[in-house]
Formats: C-alpha cells, structure tokens, sequence
C-alpha cells in the first residue's frame, strides 16, 4: 500500500465507527471559515508562492494587513533582534517598545495617549469602554449608547458584533450586548434624532472596509464632529483597516480635516504581526486610571519591535507620495476595465490603495476567477470585490493586475473557459 493509502484507510478506519454510533465529524480546525483551496508557503513582496509551486499576485494583502507586502527584509531583522533578546514580560513592569511606539503615534496623529492591544476588535473593545468611561467620569453614568451606522463592521466580539449590528453575526449569540443604536449608512437626519440623554458618542469607519468599501464624505465627517461637540459627545473612529497609510494618509480621516476623540487601529500596524491599539486626546481617556483596562498580552516586545519597523517605512517622507501615486494609477487602470467590462464591473470606488469594485455579477466569482489566474482579491458586503494591494506595490505589479482583471472579466463576459493558474 503507498502511504497516502494507508493514511487514507487509518483516516476512514477512525471515522467510520464514529459515523456509526452517531457522533459528529468535525475537521480538528473548528470550521468558521469558508477557505479558499489553496494554501501558501512563502512570500515576498506582493507575490505570495503556494506549496503547489503556483504564484500569486496578492491583491488582497491578508486583509489589509501586510501594508509593507511579504518578507521585507526591515521587518524581518526587527522581528529576528527581537527574538533573540525578549518576548514578553506582561504589562507589569515598563515596556520601552511601547513607550517609543507611543511617543510616535502621538507625535504623527491627533492623540495623546494609546493603548496597545493583539487586534482590532479589542482596539474597538477599549474604544467603547474608554467612551462609556468618559462619561461615567464625569458624572454622567448613564451615557454609554453609541450610535453606529449600517453595514459597519467592528469585530467578532459580543460587544463589536453588537456595533456593527448584523444579523448574520448576531444570530445565535444570545442577547445583543446593549448600548448600540445603528442607523443608516450616512442618513446624518436619523443620527440627529437618535441622540438622547444616554448618548456617549458616534462610531464609524471613514471607509466602510467589509461593508463594501464605502467611503464616508469629508463633509459628512465634518458634520459627525460638530454633532459630537455640540452634543459632548465623544466621535469614535474605526481605522483598523483604513489606517496605516492604506488610504495615502496616514489616517484617512485626515483627508477630511476633522480629528477624532478615539481611534482604535491593527491590521497594518504590525504588517503581518498581530497587533492593535487604541488611539485617543488626554480629555477622552480621563476615566482610564491604572486598574480599570489591561491585557495579558498587548504591546509585548514582539510585537512593538515589528510596529516599530513598520512604522520606520511608513513614516519615510517619501512614503505616502507614492501610495498615492501608485493608487491614482491603479484606479484609472481600474476605471478603465470597468468601462471595458461594463456587464462584470459596475463602478470602482474608494480611496488610495483601498478600492473596491461593484460588481454586476456575483463578487464571488470575479475572485475566483482572479484567483484562477495567479491574482488574489477579497470579497466585501454589497457585492464588492476589495482590491487592497500591500503599500509597496510598483506600476509593473498594476499592470500585471490589470491584465490579469482584463482576462478574468472576459472569461465573465462570454463562455466562461477555465484557464489554469501559472
Ligand atoms: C478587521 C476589522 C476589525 C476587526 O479586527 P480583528 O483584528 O479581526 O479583530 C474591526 N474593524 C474594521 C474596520 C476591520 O476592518
């Protein structure tokens, strides 16, 4: 018997017994996700290499996250120093990585203070309780709602899935975690009759990321804030995956001259590390006295070295000149497939490096058929396929891009013919 066979036959000769008497078959990794078939062993800048040898563009950047692409080399001899020296010591004694990480995201954003966590939910996590504190602290208790928007996404925690209020994933999760008022996408009417006496502030993504890549005006970002000041309310943003100079700022609410009271960023702040943090004015965090948050494992030495040395690229002079530059490409190249393949692509939108494309037909296909042809993209809400490259990219990989869009749309067209992968 060859091996695959015996593993096979020892495989089945498990199963079937417990098929029998009943008992469930569940895959060891608990079956949350929908995976694509196909699995990869290295990467180096935007190319990511699969273990069955093929290439792929990656358009998709693990979600926004690998803002500095695959394997580059500065955040490789940070992570390396790093471990040979120290990986953890808890949040008990000082952490100068965090103290230094800090200092410069203060120094390069409207905050204070920050807090440092192992992803965006808990980034939003301390958001929400650093608002409801706020108020708590000044005698005012009974504010903690927070008013979300439709089509949001915050996280997968009891409370963010509550803030981003779909059903999809809140069914089933007992009770709703209360304090969370969601209207319409961008109805700024329907925000000014749902503040109340128990209001503590306003939440929002400046790009809507899994709802569809859905920008949120400069004007009505402006609108939000003076809502909040006149109100004394607190303006709360999700920047986790519009952050780290994704947009072609540093933050994409700087596009719109506003700032906010709190700002809960991860994704591309550790360039593939796990990492998040909340971002907020001394006057937000007033209630935040030692004792009332913490974590085991945030901003521990790994992880504020990697942020550390991504933050060395990203705040290079010439970093965001070229993010945009490279962004303005890619969407007029874009913008021409879609008018080409007007029965696939219906608009192209977003900002910077964080686009996305309506589709006509279903999103799900176009990335297939993408990722059939060696480019990776990842689906949103509204039937959009988001194209979120790392920040690195280069005019040649949005020409590779584009000619491989221009395939895939014309296999979409006409008779679908199925073309492998090189
Ligand atoms: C990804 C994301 C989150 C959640 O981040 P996790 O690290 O998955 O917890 C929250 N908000 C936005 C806008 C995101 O894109």
């Amino acid at each position: 018997m060859l091996h695959s066979e015996i593993l096979c036959f020892a495989r089945k000769a498990e199963v079937f017994p417990r098929l029998l008497s009943g008992i469930s078959v569940i895959t060891p990794i608990l079956p949350t996700y929908a995976r694509a078939p196909v699995a990869f062993e290295k990467g180096e800048g935007p190319y990511l290499f699969a273990t069955d040898g093929r290439r792929f563009l990656d358009f998709g950047a693990g979600i926004a996250v690998n803002a500095l692409g695959h394997a580059h080399p500065h955040l490789i001899a940070a992570l390396s120093e790093q471990a040979t020296k120290l990986w953890h010591t808890s949040n008990l004694y000082q952490v100068p990585g965090q103290q230094r990480l800090a200092e410069r995201l203060v120094a390069a954003t409207f905050a204070d203070t920050v807090f440092f966590c192992n992803s965006g939910a808990e980034a939003l996590e301390c958001s929400i309780k650093m608002a409801r504190k706020y108020h708590a602290h000044h005698g005012a208790p009974q504010r903690f709602r927070i008013i979300t928007f439709e089509g949001a996404f915050h996280g997968r925690t009891l409370a963010t899935i509550a803030a981003g209020g779909q059903k999809k994933y809140l069914d089933g999760f007992g009770p709703k975690v209360d304090g969370f008022d969601q209207v319409p996408f961008l109805d700024l009417d329907a925000v000014k009759c749902t503040i109340g006496r128990e209001t503590a502030g306003i939440l929002i993504e400046p790009i809507q990321g899994e709802g569809g890549i859905r920008p949120v005006p400069p004007e009505a970002m402006r609108a939000l804030r003076e809502l909040c000041d006149e109100h004394g309310l607190l303006l709360l943003l999700d920047e986790v995956q519009s952050g780290m100079g994704r947009t072609g700022k540093l933050f994409a609410h700087e596009w719109s001259g506003i700032t906010p009271d709190i700002m809960a960023i991860a994704k591309a702040l550790g360039g593939g590390f796990p990492v998040g943090a909340c971002l907020a004015t001394e006057k937000a965090a007033a209630g935040m006295t030692a004792g009332v948050h913490g974590t085991t494992f945030g901003g521990n030495p790994l992880a504020m070295a990697v942020a550390n040395a991504v933050l060395d690229v990203v705040l290079e002079p010439t970093f965001l000149a070229h993010v945009n530059s490279v962004a303005n490409y890619l969407k007029q190249q874009l913008a021409m497939i879609a008018d080409k393949h007007s029965e696939v692509i219906e608009d192209v939108r977003g900002q910077g490096l964080m686009l996305g494309l309506k589709c006509r037909i279903e999103n799900t296909k176009l990335i297939d058929a993408l990722r059939e042809r060696g480019m990776l993209a990842i689906g949103a809400g509204d039937n959009v396929v988001r194209i979120l490259p790392p920040l690195i990219i280069e005019e040649a990989h949005v020409r590779e891009a584009v000619a491989i869009l221009n395939d895939a749309c014309a296999s979409l067209t006409h008779r679908p013919a199925k073309v492998a992968a090189k």
